[in-house]
């Protein structure tokens, strides 16, 4: 399993599932035009695109985070054994994510800290696990940090339009509800610290509430970007949004900003939907932004 070291904190890639997007890539990306993809051919293909298929990979994944004093999941995938109608990626799973995650060293009662960059459905759906019919907290010493804003606008119990998104409502209701009703959610506003070193930021567009953490130790730094990204492609076309960024202004701009965060601070990215390796380096010359990709061990 894959790990990379930040300072002395070690970051492992928790693999749920490594497949293909559901759509071409022109539906994945609103603007995409198919010259960028052919210039950039010989890197994309054949582990970020699969002429074949005319599909993007895509991978969904957690990410492992072991500090001196916290064990920390980032983002939950999306789940086993949920409900989720027209989209099946996620839809009635059986991956032996939790074996994964035990072979990388942990159980489930290690996790302190599990961080939820927004709450769409393959970001969330490991929070809980069904037991008996019920679905209960899948780490039950974990403390879930959530966005206060996107568990406002997630909630469909106070906001109608997330009533009407079966995506979100069916996530909300099995993968977040049953973590607050078990009083282990924290609700994050605005900046909010860790631990020294581990700062989550608002970074809002693919979501209204998305949230990113930066991590810095010893010099060296990394960025925990959620879907403020979610192609590789993007580092080269960051005006470039996926089909699922709600607010396609403050996307743009978001995405625009963490990349040159990345560039300027040195802070290598950890997206969630990259193929392999899965992490990259930016860097930033003449208005325009490029990336080389950096592999575990
Ligand atoms: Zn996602």
């Amino acid at each position: 399993m894959a790990t990379w070291t930040i300072g002395d904190l070690r970051v492992t890639r928790v693999e749920e599932q490594l497949g293909f997007a559901s759509f071409p890539p022109d539906r994945y990306l609103s603007g995409l035009t198919r010259d960028v993809l052919e210039r950039h051919r010989a890197w994309l293909v054949p582990n970020h695109y699969s002429p074949e298929h005319d599909r993007f990979v895509s991978s969904i994944h957690s990410w492992l985070i072991r500090t001196p004093h916290h064990t920390i999941l980032l983002d939950a995938c999306a789940g086993n054994h949920k409900e989720r109608p027209g989209f099946a990626r996620f839809h009635q799973l059986d991956t032996p994510y939790l074996a994964r995650l035990r072979a990388a060293g942990v159980v489930p009662e290690e996790i302190d800290i599990v961080l939820c960059t927004h709450l769409h459905s393959d970001h969330v759906g490991w929070n809980t696990m069904l037991r008996d019919g019920r679905w209960v907290p899948t780490f039950p010493n974990a403390k879930y940090l959530f966005s206060r804003t996107e568990n406002e606008i997630g909630d469909p119990r106070r906001n109608p339009a997330a009533e009407a998104d079966a995506q979100r409502n069916n996530a909300y209701r099995d993968s977040v509800l049953p973590v607050i009703e078990a009083g282990q959610a924290v609700l994050v506003d605005g900046l909010h610290a860790i631990e020294n070193g581990l700062l989550i930021e608002p970074a809002p567009g693919h979501t209204p509430g998305h949230i990113v953490l930066k991590l810095a130790d010893r010099d060296e730094r990394a960025l925990f970007s959620g879907d403020a990204i979610h192609h590789p492609i993007q580092v080269y076309r960051p005006d470039w949004n996926s089909c699922f960024c709600e607010l396609p202004d403050l996307a743009r701009a978001t995405r625009r900003r963490l990349l040159e965060h990345c560039a300027e601070d040195d802070a290598l990215l950890f997206p969630i939907h990259f193929g392999a390796p899965h992490v990259a380096a930016i860097t930033h010359h003449a208005n325009a932004f490029a990336l080389r990709f950096v592999a575990g061990s």
